[in-house]
């Protein structure tokens, strides 16, 4: 930053960065008793088929109950628990709760076996050495299918995949877990990738579809990136819904699935069998 104002203005250390710095590692320290501590908790948002209303999954979105400061939102721990290296305690948190939610819900309700389970997986995470063995594991101890689960990677971390990940990603399609890419469109160079990644899905980013209703030239385009994705042979899903009229648009663009406030909000496990059973709206 202090670059970007010249290369002859001298930045002095300003109190407010001492201040963030402190706050960082007051973070850092607090987050890993979270972990431990029972202070986290997973909230689940739906995902749908537009045409029917057909709830058809759950993402998983963790959030942080401090005592002190309230509930946390993923944006402002997520980055500092991959830094710090947090993020695998954190991640195998979320991977454990996920499916032991899979598993209550199947064991309330035994018909309830016809949707998926979406969790988001940093880049990091595929350099656990133990992570395939880990969710195959998981999955066979609640005795759930791995084709109900689907990993959420954004689209750079599949695109600078190493061998380790390679192995990973190759080992968990071998299991049959579904693979998605995440954010898509907020990265880069992502388009000519599209075709080579090992994934089935690909979300499509909210920022795409923002001011999509009244700006025809933005219609076009994420009509265009639509059709891009299905020429990849993938699926697609938006996220971000929150009108009708959005809803309305992609549908006519031929998107089959969607995820936004529009249809749920992120919510508590107990509020998911509800919506499974009835549709979400549609239109
Ligand atoms: P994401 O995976 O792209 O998730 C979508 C975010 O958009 C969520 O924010 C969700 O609450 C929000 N959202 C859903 N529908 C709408 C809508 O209609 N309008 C708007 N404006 N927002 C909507 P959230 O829960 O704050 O999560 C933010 C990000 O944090 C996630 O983005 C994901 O990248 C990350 N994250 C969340 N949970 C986990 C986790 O368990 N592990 C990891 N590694 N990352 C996570
Ligand atoms: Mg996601
Ligand atoms: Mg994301
Ligand atoms: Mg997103």
């Amino acid at each position: 930053q202090a670059k970007a104002r010249g290369r002859n203005n001298v930045q002095l250390f300003q109190p407010e960065m001492l201040d963030a710095v402190q706050e960082r590692s007051r973070i850092t320290a607090e987050l890993r008793t979270a972990v431990t501590g029972g202070e986290l908790a997973l909230v689940y948002q739906p995902v749908v088929e537009l045409a029917s209303g057909r709830v058809i999954g759950v993402e998983a979105l963790i959030r942080w109950h401090h005592p002190v400061r309230g509930t946390i939102m993923p944006g402002s721990f997520i980055g500092i628990a991959e830094e710090t290296g947090l993020i695998f305690e954190l991640g195998r948190w979320v991977l454990h709760e996920g499916l032991a939610q899979m598993r209550r819900w199947s064991q309330t309700d035994p018909d309830l076996t016809d949707f998926c389970l979406h969790i988001n997986l940093s880049a990091a995470e595929l350099l656990r050495t133990d992570l395939l063995e880990d969710i195959r594991d998981t999955l066979a101890n609640y005795g759930l299918d791995p084709r109900r689960l689907i990993l959420e990677i954004t689209e750079t971390v599949l695109m600078s995949r190493e061998t380790v990940q390679e192995q990973v990603l190759s080992g968990l399609r071998e299991l049959g877990v579904g693979l998605q890419i995440d954010d898509f469109g907020t990265g880069y160079s992502s388009i000519s990738y599209l075709r080579s990644l090992p994934a089935d899905t690909v979300k499509v980013d909210q920022s795409l579809i923002k001011d999509m209703e009244s700006d025809p030239r933005q219609q076009k385009f994420v009509s265009a990136i639509l059709q891009l994705i299905f020429a990849a042979g993938l699926n697609a899903t938006v996220e971000g819904i929150e009108t009708a009229e959005q809803a309305a648009q992609l549908e006519a663009m031929g998107c089959l699935y969607g995820q936004g406030y529009f249809y749920g909000y992120p919510g508590p496990a107990t509020e998911i069998p509800d919506q499974l059973r009835r549709p979400a709206r549609r239109l």
